[in-house]
């Protein structure tokens, strides 16, 4: 079998040598997918893996657009429409400057089995630029939307691929993408999702991905007769994930103690409540501060410069800011501290070492590929709606997320139990995402 891995992820790495978060993403599937594959006669031997790691399109684009100092600025776009066996392309735009092709393809792929696992008809994509939203004034922002939605518009569309938003990308910048999009299009179409709730949006879209992690978490202590009471939470991450899932955490009874951005994190004793939730909330959404301000506000807590939290006492651990940013020592000294769970708000924030540290000691562990995929869901529901022209109230979304993380959690279970009665989630999503994917392109041939 390891011959087999290995023989598949050469020739992975032969094509896309030069793009090591693909590489990562694509291995920690290869692992738990080929052995499936080689014991189940249907797909073996019809290259779907190898089909699955190519995307069906790849879209690069200039996006030129003019500062406020009149200088004229270049960046590049793209968008990765990376599998469409089961629906149209879905799945966000990120704006940071790190963004490049093997970050975007990583996430495209990984969309793929998230979207899957929703049980919603939705294929999978990525997009963004390594334009930088930091620093930038409103108007910046709108005409660099504007601008990279004057060559998107062109490749999307309600029934081809609809993107949301992801790191840099919230309600603002979706806001002016749709104006561009609707301008160009002369129609008003559900082509985006994450809207405005007085134009199409989904009440619940924002607050889904981090309700969500939390929700699996939830499901999953539930197999150990456990719940979020009286626990104490480490999450890293101020954006819209991180926001939601601590007021979750804290609407089920448990204590958030730390919260973090690129510049380092702050851990409060006290416990981050409602009151100084609100009060970051503001402070990331609308006056785009830092989280080293929380301390000037509420001087008993800390602020650690370059650090992330991981190394602070708690039960449960929430990553909620971005790829690899929990590592094997992390996990380690998680693990020390007498974490019993950890649900991944981001997308691939553990290394691989870091898995292999959780499984190791038996913890619950959630892929974000299981456990944020309540957003992508809720953006699922939000296109119904769209399509509907019609609105749920917010507890019909609310109930409906949670089935659908409810249903992600069994399928873990069904395709992830252990002999010993330990849930792989990693194993478990891998494959059940796989499975409706791969069911599909059999059904419709070589394509
Ligand atoms: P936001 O832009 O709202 O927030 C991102 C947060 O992560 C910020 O606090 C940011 O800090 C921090 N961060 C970003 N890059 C880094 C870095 N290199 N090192 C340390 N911290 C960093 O994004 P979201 O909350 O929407 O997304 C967070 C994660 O969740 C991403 O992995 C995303 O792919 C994933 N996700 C998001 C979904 C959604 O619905 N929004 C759905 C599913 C997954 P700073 O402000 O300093 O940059």
């Amino acid at each position: 079998m390891k011959d087999t891995i290995k023989g598949f992820l050469d020739l992975v790495k032969e094509r896309n040598g030069h793009e090591p978060e693909f590489l990562q993403a694509v291995e920690e599937v290869a692992e738990t997918v080929i052995p499936y594959i080689v014991q189940h006669d249907i797909y073996y031997g019809k290259n779907i893996l190898l089909r699955m790691v190519e995307p069906e399109r790849l879209i690069s684009f200039r996006v030129c657009w003019v500062d406020d100092s009149g200088e004229i600025q270049v960046n590049r776009g793209y968008r990765i429409q990376m599998n469409s066996a089961i629906g149209p392309y879905k799945g966000g735009l990120r704006f940071h400057p790190t963004v490049n092709a093997s970050i975007l393809k990583f996430l495209a792929f990984e969309q793929v089995f998230k979207n899957s696992l929703t049980t919603l008809p939705m294929g999978g994509g990525k997009g963004g630029s390594d334009f930088d939203p930091k620093g930038k004034s409103d108007n910046e922002i709108m005409r660099f939307c504007h601008a990279f939605m004057s060559e998107l518009f062109r490749h999307i569309g309600p029934n081809t691929d609809i993107p949301a938003g992801d790191i840099g990308v919230g309600q603002r910048e979706i806001g002016f993408l749709f104006g561009m999009y609707r301008k160009m299009r002369n129609e008003f179409t559900g082509v985006l999702t994450g809207k405005g709730m007085t134009w199409g949006g989904s009440l619940i879209r924002p607050e889904a991905t981090g309700y969500g992690t939390v929700y699996f978490a939830e499901n999953m202590l539930k197999t150990k007769n456990d719940n979020f009471k009286g626990k104490t939470v480490v999450i890293s991450g101020s954006g819209n994930v991180a926001q939601y899932a601590a007021e979750k955490s804290l609407q089920l009874g448990a204590k958030v103690v730390t919260l973090s951005d690129s510049s380092g994190y702050i851990f409060d004793e006290d416990g981050i409540d409602e009151e100084k939730l609100k009060f970051v909330m503001q402070l990331k959404n609308e006056k785009r501060g830092r989280i080293s301000e929380y301390v000037k506000e509420y001087p008993n807590a800390k602020f650690t410069k370059g650090k992330t939290p991981w190394h602070e006492i708690c039960d449960i651990a929430l990553p909620c800011a971005t790829q690899n940013e929990l590592h094997e020592d992390d996990a380690n000294a998680l693990l020390s501290n007498g974490c019993i769970c950890v649900s991944e708000g981001a997308n691939m924030p553990s290394t691989k070492e870091a898995i292999t540290a959780f499984h190791k000691a038996k913890i619950l562990f959630a892929p974000g590929k299981a456990s944020n995929a309540g957003g992508v869901a809720t953006s699922g529901l939000e296109m119904t709606q769209n399509s509907l022209r019609y609105k749920w109230t917010r507890e019909e979304v609310d109930n409906k997320l949670k089935d659908i993380m409810a249903d992600i959690h069994k399928s873990c279970i069904e395709y992830g139990t252990e002999e010993d009665g330990y849930i792989d989630y990693v194993k478990g999503a891998n494959i059940a995402g796989f499975v409706k994917v791969a069911d599909a392109m059999l059904a419709q041939g070589i394509v």
